[in-house]
């Protein structure tokens, strides 16, 4: 098949750009590289099933493909942050064009949406049928509330246009290729554990997040997008929830570090706690997670190594 990818030069998208060339499939990636990089797709250049194209969501755009995975938009709360309005405009108007490309080519179109369209989760663990409890004004509200409004078009295309959707709630992914300066807590965890620096705790470690290694995230997205008759939305983690603070015992544990660990007000907003429910995802898509925290953090930790050998400290990183 012909698979486009927007968003392909990011984390996840790379991984899933790599795992759709494995299987054969001709895969083009579309990308404004505002988070991205080509260093992550660099090793996939060479293939001639491989198409790259420097491009923004919030513009329409014309091509032939019969399947679209829509991971464009800025995933972590210091990029999302950064320029709250291009977040929402990239959630929204990128899934409009999207769709609206699905509709004119007869594609099957699928949405990364987010654990965060459930917010400070007053139901634990989260199923798909919890409408959730988000903050319309907060810092995180541009992210949130953007792939909430994602998630309402992609139903209403559905519903009004027949659109082939497919909508993913994914819950908190880490591995080898995440952003090293995104501020998010595995990449800072092990960059600064390999360092020996103090580790930032936000807050006092209590809250906790559930964290899926990328390439169960990757083969949940696959088998979702190749479902026949199942739309979602369906939750995509790994329910084995853990402390903040054990996460970050766990990293000074496998990198031998001696860092120490200082106490930092929690932001504004923060979720307090992140579990999935994946029971839906178990029975309609055969899907569960199968890499283990203490298995997936040392890929992390070697694919940081050489980073945290040749860049700036944390503290010095650019804003
Ligand atoms: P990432 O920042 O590494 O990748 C996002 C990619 O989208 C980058 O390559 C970036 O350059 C590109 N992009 C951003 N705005 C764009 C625009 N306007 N036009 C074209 N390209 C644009 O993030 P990621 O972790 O790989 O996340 C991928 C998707 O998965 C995102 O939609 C994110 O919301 C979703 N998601 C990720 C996680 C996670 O834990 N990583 C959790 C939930 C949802
Ligand atoms: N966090 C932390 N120290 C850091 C970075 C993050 O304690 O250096 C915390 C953060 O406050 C949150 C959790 O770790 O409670 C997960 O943060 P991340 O940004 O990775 O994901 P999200 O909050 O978007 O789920």
């Amino acid at each position: 098949m012909k698979i486009l990818i927007t968003g392909g030069g990011g984390f996840i998208g790379s991984h899933l750009a790599e795992r759709l060339l494995n299987e054969g499939h001709n895969v083009i990636i579309l990308d404004n590289f505002h988070t991205g990089s080509r260093d992550n797709i660099r090793h996939l250049l060479h293939n001639d099933f491989l198409e790259v194209i420097r491009h923004d969501v919030v513009d329409p755009i014309a091509l032939e493909v019969d399947q679209i995975y829509n991971l464009a938009c800025p995933a972590s709360p210091i990029h999302y942050q950064r320029s709250p309005m291009k977040t929402v405009l990239t959630s929204v108007m990128g899934a409009i064009h999207m769709l609206s490309l699905a509709r004119d080519i007869h594609a099957r179109v699928l949405q990364a949406s987010t654990s965060e369209i459930y917010g400070d989760p007053l139901q634990h663990p989260q199923k798909e049928d919890y409408w959730g409890n988000v903050n319309t004004i907060g810092p995180r509200s541009c992210y949130d509330e953007g792939k909430r409004v994602a998630e309402t078009l992609f139903f209403d295309y559905h519903r009004e246009a027949g659109i082939d959707i497919r909508v993913a709630r994914i819950f908190n992914t880490y591995g080898p290729r995440m952003c090293a300066y995104d501020g998010r807590v595995v990449s800072n965890f092990v960059l600064q554990a390999l360092r020996n620096e103090p580790i930032t705790m936000f807050g006092d470690g209590s809250q906790t997040r559930s964290f899926c290694y990328v390439d169960d995230l990757v083969d949940g997205l696959i088998r979702l997008m190749n479902c026949q008759d199942f739309t979602g939305p369906v939750n995509l983690g790994n329910p084995d929830e853990r402390s903040i603070k054990s996460v970050a015992e766990l990293t000074i544990e496998l990198t031998k570090s001696r860092s120490e660990i200082v106490y930092r007000p929690m932001p504004q907003d923060d979720p307090l706690r992140r579990r999935p429910d994946i029971s839906l995802a178990t029975r309609a898509l055969n899907w569960q997670p199968t890499v283990s925290l203490e298995d997936g953090l040392p890929r992390v930790i070697d694919y940081f190594r050489p980073i945290a050998e040749h860049t700036a400290p944390l503290n010095k990183r650019p804003t």
